[in-house]
């Protein structure tokens, strides 16, 4: 069969075959980086495989006895952890834009508190927004795909738990 075949007779969109594949624990290790996604020590987007864009495997040969243990499989609800991930990461990916806007619009209404250079909130404020594993951290590794969305999530909702005490506490201070 083909990917595109063996998808229909289970009701998959075909670009997710190889994934929901990988989430069964069925997806074959990648011929050409034998599994190891890059080729060559160093792991940069130079070295990565093109032919498992990194993700170190590939499709098995689609048999026709590969989709029914599928179809059984999927009947039992081992895909069900897979699909669910997927349903929070797109609902993360939908709420990240909003998060990071939010994050912003707070660090601007400190800085509009109008405090001295060198007051301990713009620093605090800074950090969060610039420093390391702050907010352009998540927004760069987010650009790059390199980020599973919901950790995303969790760290631009802290990010802006502590900008928002920040900004509540210095106001209150001011
Ligand atoms: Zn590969």
């Amino acid at each position: 069969m083909n990917r595109y075949s063996f998808a229909t007779a289970l009701g998959w969109p075909d670009d997710e075959v190889l994934a929901r594949l990988r989430a069964l624990d069925l997806s074959e290790r990648c011929s050409r980086c034998s599994g190891k996604g890059h080729v060559g020590v160093e792991r940069t987007d130079e070295t990565r495989c093109f032919k498992c864009a990194g993700a170190g495997d590939q499709l098995p040969k689609l048999s026709l006895k590969l989709c029914r243990n599928v179809a059984e499989r999927v009947v039992k609800g081992d895909l069900h952890p897979y699909l669910r991930k997927k349903r929070r990461d797109a609902a993360c990916t939908r709420a990240t834009p909003t998060m990071i806007a939010d994050c912003k619009q707070l660090s601007r209404r400190i800085e509009a508190l109008g405090l001295p250079d060198g007051h301990p909130a713009l620093a605090s404020a800074a950090e969060l927004v610039r420093g390391q594993g702050a907010l352009v951290d998540v927004e760069a590794l987010l650009q790059k795909n390199a980020l599973d969305p919901e950790t995303a999530c969790v760290r631009l909702s802290s990010i802006r738990e502590k900008l928002t005490a920040l900004l509540i506490s210095t106001a209150e201070a001011s």
